[in-house]
């Protein structure tokens, strides 16, 4: 049985498509990429946001079409085009631009395409969310250089009056970032090494090594590798006794394995 082909009048949308600006590498290991569109597109770009990433040299893509339910619905055939979660760091109605972080972690389509990437270059947008973080008075963030974007995001968006600690695991002191934080709000940078990431411990048992804040204004935001964020979030519900309105917990990659917000 064949698939009918597409027509206008199938519901489908076309998705958005934005087009990269400029490219620089704030860290060793992270490029931004700011990325110019319609000022609607833009600020549907996040906070966080699905992207469609072409294969490299791909300067005409198969783009798939959006469903009125949001749903993607795929071309048929082979496309090269993959689905990938990450955050928009900043967006700007306004100039109309959105600026992406990558990680350039070797593998895989997106830290590939990011790689590659220079002035003129395409990227697809399929929807966006939310971050998952919550106004407290007290509040612990830990992740990894997948997360710096999001937890800047909440970081600079915080009250004055918030206080806490935010945890942050990179591979050493090239890869730290300026951050803007509340003064009761301590930055600590957590130096893996050599350890390739994903294969630390570093993160948890730097959470575990902390005592539960007094008092109930608490939460807890956290986004890294999937193993890491999992004994985490085991800690943040035993020995901190945080209910699940108290905290959002979630794996931002998976060591050995592609990643689509499908997954
Ligand atoms: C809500 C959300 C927001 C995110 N925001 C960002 C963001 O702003 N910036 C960002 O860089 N990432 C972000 N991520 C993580 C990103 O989606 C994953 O790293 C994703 O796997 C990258 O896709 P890829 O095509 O490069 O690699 P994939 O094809 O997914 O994976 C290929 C291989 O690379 C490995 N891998 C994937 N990521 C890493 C990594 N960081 N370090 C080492 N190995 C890795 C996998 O284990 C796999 O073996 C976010 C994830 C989520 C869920």
């Amino acid at each position: 049985m064949t698939t009918p082909a597409l027509s206008p009048d199938d519901g489908l949308r076309a998705i958005d498509v934005l087009t990269v600006a400029t490219v620089a590498d704030v860290t060793p290991s992270v490029r931004r990429v700011v990325l110019s569109g319609t000022p609607a597109a833009v600020a549907a770009a996040g906070p966080t946001v699905n992207l469609l990433v072409p294969r490299v040299g791909d300067t005409a893509p198969r783009w798939p079409r959006v469903a009125k339910d949001g749903r993607i619905v795929w071309p048929d055939g082979a496309h090269g085009v993959s689905l990938r979660s990450y955050t928009a760091r900043r967006q700007d109605p306004v100039a109309a631009q959105v600026e992406i972080d990558f990680v350039l972690h070797g593998d895989g389509p997106a830290a590939a395409w990011a790689a590659a990437a220079s002035p003129g270059a395409l990227l697809g947008v399929a929807g966006s969310g939310a971050l998952g973080e919550r106004a407290a008075a007290q509040l612990l963030l830990a992740g990894d250089e997948t997360a710096l974007p999001a937890i800047s995001r909440i970081l600079a968006a915080a009250p004055a009056t918030c206080r806490g600690v935010a945890l942050l695991e990179v591979a050493g002191a090239a890869e730290e970032q300026p951050l803007t934080a509340p003064e009761g709000l301590v930055v600590r940078w957590l130096h893996r090494g050599d350890t390739p990431p994903g294969e630390s411990s570093l993160l948890a048992d730097a959470v575990a090594a902390l005592d539960p804040p007094d008092g109930d204004d608490v939460f807890a935001w956290v986004a890294a590798e999937s193993a890491a964020v999992r004994a985490i979030r085991a800690d943040l519900r035993g020995r901190w006794g945080l209910s699940r309105a108290q905290h959002h917990a979630i794996g931002y990659w998976r060591r050995g394995r592609a990643m689509s917000p499908a997954d």
